[in-house]
Formats: C-alpha cells, structure tokens, sequence
C-alpha cells in the first residue's frame, strides 16, 4: 500500500505498546526497571529498551500484512501510471509526508513506527533498486524483503481477487486511511505517550533528518 497507510499503522503500533508496556507496567517489576545504560544522565530501563524493540519489529512485520492486503486495492506496477495514478500517487506521497512530520513534530517516538513500518520500501525500492540501477549487471533480487509478503499472499490470500490495477478500489485504502485516522485520534486521547520534552529534537534537526529520509525514499524515481 503508500507509504502513508505504514506509516499510520506505524503510529497506532507505538500508542499500543506504550500503552500496554509502560512505566506503571514495569512498576512491580524487578527486571523491568533495571538501568542498562543512560543518555544524558538519563537512565534507560529494560522498559524503554522492550517497548522499543517491540514497537519496531512489530511495525516492520506490519508492512507484510499492510501491503498482503494492498491486492484489495488499486495499486499499478510501478512502469504502468494511468491517469489516476499520476494524480493519486503525489497526493498519497505528500500526505505520507504531512502526516510523518505532524507525528515526529508532536513526538520523535513516533519515529520507531513510521520508521520500521516503512523499512521493507527504504530496503527493496530505495537502496536494492538503486544500486541494482547504477550497476545493472547486479541481482540483488533474492535480497528482496518483499518476498515476505508474496509468501503471505500465496499462503493466505491465493483466492482472493485482485484489484491492482482497478482505479476504483483505491477508495478501500482511503476508507482504510481515515480508520486509521480515527483510531490515532482516539488513542491519542485514551492513551497518550507520556510526557517527555527532554528526548524531542529541536526543530531544524528534526527538519534536516526529515529531508535526508524523504530523498531517500523518493531515490528510485529520481534516479
Ligand atoms: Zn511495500
């Protein structure tokens, strides 16, 4: 699917598991509120270190099933662009963009997410693609992450049918994306990141870090 379904799919993960493997989880908990090492005389707890770790290899798998079920939704090869994918593709990369920032700007946490949720693309399209570009005599094919996914697909969804190419099921993922939406807005109330100003990036680092990420992503269609 875009890049802006991982990423909200991303997000809920990290409200989740900050919510279920919190610091009042690991109140009574010996092992759990140990230090391991500390940043800026900031102590790091197993806690912190378990609700990260969690947090991303569940955002990384997430992009197996997100995109499993992308055959429900118009979603073209890359070397067919029909009209409505020319007018679409911008649109959803540029609310990838708006919502990535929104989420970083209001929490750097988020980034453990939209990061990971993302990672099979930054791998497969942005870099493997790119170097497989520059140095055509290059397979780097077996390397690819995606094969997780066609796996699920061959394993769980073989009968399904396929709307890749029909321009009208990009209305299941928008219809996906607003769920997404929502469920952000309500958990956001319901169980909010705790408060920590001390970890946030001044803004023109989060700015720079934002920009390196983007041109990485879109490497393969500049190139
Ligand atoms: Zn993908």
């Amino acid at each position: 699917m875009n890049g802006i379904t991982h990423f909200l799919v991303g997000i809920v993960i990290v409200l989740v598991v900050w919510h279920y493997f919190s610091d009042e989880w690991a109140e009574n908990k010996e092992w759990a509120k140990r230090k391991v090492f500390s940043i800026k005389k900031r102590p790091v707890r197993v806690a912190s270190i378990l609700r990260v770790s969690i947090a991303s290899i569940a955002a990384f798998f997430s992009h197996v099933l997100v995109d499993g079920f992308a055959i429900f939704t118009y979603h073209p090869w890359w070397d067919q662009y029909p009209l409505v994918n020319q007018i679409s593709k911008p649109l959803m990369l540029i609310s990838a963009g708006i919502v990535a920032f929104i989420a970083l700007k209001k929490d750097i946490r988020y980034a453990w997410g939209i990061i990971f949720s993302a990672a099979f693309d930054l791998w497969d399209h942005s870099t493997l693609n790119v170097i497989m570009k520059l140095n055509p005599s290059l397979d780097l094919t077996p390397l690819y992450l995606h094969q997780f996914e066609w796996a699920f697909i061959n394993t769980f969804l073989w009968w399904a049918p396929n709307f890749y190419q029909e321009p009208l099921a990009i209305i299941v993922e928008v219809v996906i994306i607003a769920i997404l939406l929502i469920s952000w807005g309500i958990l956001i109330k319901k169980w909010p990141l705790p408060e920590n100003k001390e970890i946030q990036p001044r803004l023109y680092l989060l700015v720079f870090v934002f920009i390196l990420f983007a041109l990485w992503f879109a490497l393969d269609s500049i190139i």
